[in-house]
């Protein structure tokens, strides 16, 4: 039989599937893995030493952090590309960061905790009823993925917010790296209120900058640097828990 082991994301539908469990709506996992990137916004480390672990432990769910450590490559690949999902003169990069930094390193860590082909183990990930097109299979035998807010609580994201608040929790920030170009200016604009965050994200897209050869890569869509970018006042919040296409 297999083990049930759950991707916490750390966003909306992350805290939705928290409560179900903490409802008997859906089963308690044995363990949730969470992918440290190494440039998580700390809104995401807050809410879950303050709201989301206590609750973890309290349900007796079992939270491992997936170290960056894990990763075999940071900013570049082996043959220089950058990669993150940085705008560029005339298009944007792939999200090659998103499996590199988050599904490889979940993977490492399942092996080193025992799991694998003699332990095989289904996976939760948070994507809920509007992101049905991001559902795939896992090409591991010893893996499988599912998807609870699709199908054993079919949720849409503005309901799984109805659900953490009629549960009585406080609804969580965007969860996603402090520096991630498939950010929108309203999250911009959160990372901008946390100078901590926000000094490293500018630093970042200096650096980028300072290292590419092709013509210039930018964090914001507005292909200026960072600190210059002006964020429209009002922009919606993505439908999406880890922006765009990343993996959680
Ligand atoms: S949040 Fe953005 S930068 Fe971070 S891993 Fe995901 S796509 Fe990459």
């Amino acid at each position: 039989m297999k083990r049930l082991i759950w991707s916490y994301g750390g966003g909306i539908q992350t805290i939705a599937i928290l409560t179900l469990v903490a409802e008997g709506k859906l089963p308690t996992p044995e363990l949730a893995i969470f992918a440290d990137t190494g440039r998580e916004r700390s809104s995401t480390w807050e809410y879950l030493e303050e709201v989301a672990g206590p609750l973890m432990e309290r349900l007796g769910i079992r939270f491992e952090v997936a170290s960056h450590d894990l990763a075999t490559v940071d900013l570049y690949a082996h043959n220089g590309d950058l990669l993150m999902p940085a705008y560029t003169t005339d298009g944007k990069l792939p999200t090659f960061c998103s499996q590199e930094w988050k599904r490889q390193v979940c993977l490492r860590r399942l092996r080193q905790l025992g799991y694998g082909p003699k332990k095989p183990v289904v996976t939760w990930y948070g994507m809920s009823l509007d992101e049905i097109h991001r559902m795939s299979d896992s090409r591991l035998q010893w893996h499988s993925h599912h998807y609870p807010l699709i199908l054993d609580v079919p949720l849409r994201r503005i309901e799984c917010e109805t659900q953490i608040e009629r549960f009585g929790l406080p609804l969580p920030r965007k969860s996603a790296c402090w520096m991630c170009p498939h950010m929108n200016d309203a999250e911009w604009q959160e990372v901008r209120a946390h100078p901590t965050d926000w000094a490293k994200a500018v630093a970042l897209d200096e650096e980028i900058r300072a290292n590419d050869e092709h013509g210039g890569v930018w964090l914001h869509k507005s292909r200026v640097p960072l600190a210059q970018a002006e964020f429209a006042d009002k922009e919606e919040l993505p439908l999406f828990e880890c922006a765009d296409s990343c993996w959680t």
